[in-house]
């Protein structure tokens, strides 16, 4: 699935450099999560990197966009071939 920021996010930046697909950028009031490029870093690292970061774990799975980690997979191989998709 893609993840989600919830709206306890204190703004603090730290997890936008730590997306390996830049999909991550200051939102009206916290930060957002583009569920179209997050990958839960799958295909870059074993971990979601921006969970490892945030210092607050305001970053939780989102609800309506539950996917597998073949999907996942798949959504890396779509974006490195393509990264404007
Ligand atoms: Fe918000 Fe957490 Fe990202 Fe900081 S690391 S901007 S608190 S989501």
């Amino acid at each position: 699935m893609a993840l989600l920021i919830k709206d306890d996010c204190i703004n603090c930046t730290v997890c936008e450099p730590e997306c390996p697909n830049s999909a991550i950028s200051a939102g009206d009031g916290v930060f957002v999560i583009d569920s179209d490029k997050c990958t839960e870093s799958v295909g870059h690292f074993e971990s979601s990197q921006c969970i490892d970061v945030c210092p607050v774990d305001c970053i939780v799975p989102h609800p309506s966009r539950v996917e597998s980690p073949e999907t996942l997979q798949e959504k890396y191989r779509r974006l490195v071939a393509d990264p404007s998709s």
